[in-house]
This record gives C-alpha cells, structure tokens and sequence, in this order.
C-alpha cells in the first residue's frame, strides 16, 4: 500500500512536470493538500513529509482538526460553500478562503476577521460551467463582484477559484481552465493566485496558468463520504 508520503512525491513530480512542460517557474504552483474527511493523523503524516497548506469543505470538522493539529505551524484554507452563519468562525480559523461567490459572505468575512490576524487571503469562486454547476459567480458577475471585495478592509483579494466540469478530455478540460485565466487577466487587478485543478486534471490546470492545485485523493486515497 501506498503512503501519503510516498503519494505527496507522486503529486510533487506531476506538477514539477507539467510546470516544466509548460515553461514556467519551478515552485510557481502550490500545492494544497486537501484533507476533508480525513483524521487528523493522515494530515499529520502530510506535514512531516513537507506540506504545511490544508484544504477543509466543511466547518465543524476543520475546526476538529485543527484543535488536535494545533501543535504545528499549519495554514488552513475553506474550500466549501459558506453559509452566512459559518462566517465568523470561518474568519477567525482560517488563513484563506477559496470559495466566496457573493458579496453579502464577503462583508460579513471582513467584518470578522479578528483585528489581531492579518487580513483573511480571499479567491472568488467563478462558474465557467454554466449550469452544470450550483457553486461560483457568473462570469458576468465577476468583475462587479471583484471590485466590491478589493475594497473590503480586512480582506486580501488574492484571485479566482474554479472546478470546472469533470471531464477526462483533455481539451475540455484546457479550454475551462483557459476562461478561468482569462477572466482573471481581464479584471485589471493586481492579482497572483489562480485556484484550479484537482487530482484528475491538474496538469491541465497548470498548463493554463494555476498558481495552487488542490489534491485530496491523490494524496489520501478515495474519500468515504459516510463519515460525519
Ligand atoms: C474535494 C475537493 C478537491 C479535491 O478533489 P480531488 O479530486 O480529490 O483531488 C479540490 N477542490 C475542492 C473545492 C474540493 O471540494
């Protein structure tokens, strides 16, 4: 059986390989382990093998998991859909969130990040796949959308996130990740983070300019979603 660790090196040289397919800078693709369902030891596991950023969907139990990993110097981002009332503990747990798609989450994200903490690192979740999915802003939406959180005190609006369709097709899956990068590049903003691809199609998503990839089963395996 695999281990994370050996699973993290796997991860590592197919986004060493595919940023050096597409000619850009070593290092200049994060990647952030995601971790829901999984116990806090599999998380602990990835961090002795190198990772430090960790990538959680639902509240309660990223809170679980950090109050059990909290002896390691760890960052944390909310990659799942924000209800209003998880805002403030959302605002005073995490380092980022990758999936605001509406202004009301984000005010209220700025109105409680506690002033002690740096400004909360925020990515705006957009929909490039129409109604194939519920989550994200229209492209429409967006550079309203965009403007309205630059201007959020205690919010650092870092750049866009996306899950585009799954699909296997390769071309499919260059031409999503292509709008995503192109709909950042057309805001005018000073921005350095683009969130996309997952275990399946992230040397795509570098090929068209990801800065962070998010992996969950590549690193710890199938997901067993009858777990609380
Ligand atoms: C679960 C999840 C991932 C990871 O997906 P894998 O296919 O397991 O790599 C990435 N991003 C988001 C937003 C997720 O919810």
């Amino acid at each position: 059986m695999s281990t994370i660790a050996d699973n993290i090196s796997l991860v590592s040289s197919r986004i060493h390989a595919a940023t050096l397919a597409a000619n850009r800078a070593e290092n200049s693709v994060q990647l952030l382990a995601v971790s829901k369902t999984k116990p806090a030891q599999a998380l602990r596991e990835a961090h002795a093998a190198g990772l430090r950023d960790f990538g959680e969907n639902y509240l309660q139990e990223a809170l679980g998991k950090q109050l059990e990993l909290a002896d390691l110097p760890l960052i944390w981002h909310f990659i799942g859909p924000i209800q209003s009332n998880k805002t403030r503990a959302i605002a005073e747990h995490f380092d980022w969130v990758h999936s605001v798609d509406r202004l009301k989450i984000a005010q209220r994200l700025s109105e409680q990040r506690p002033a002690d903490l740096p400004p909360l690192n925020i990515c705006i979740q957009v929909n490039v796949s129409g109604e194939a999915s519920k989550s994200g802003c229209t492209p429409a939406d967006l550079p309203a959308l965009a403007n309205a959180i630059s201007a959020l005190p205690r919010l650092k609006l870092r750049g866009l996130m996306a899950i585009p369709e799954p699909t296997e097709d390769r071309a499919a899956q260059d031409a999503a990740f292509a709008a995503v990068q192109n709909l950042q590049a057309s805001l005018n903003l000073p921005l350095d983070t683009l969130s996309m691809g997952m275990s399946h199609d992230l040397e795509s998503a570098i090929a068209q300019g990801a800065t962070c990839v998010r992996i969950g089963t590549a690193l710890f395996g199938a997901r067993d979603y009858d777990r609380p």
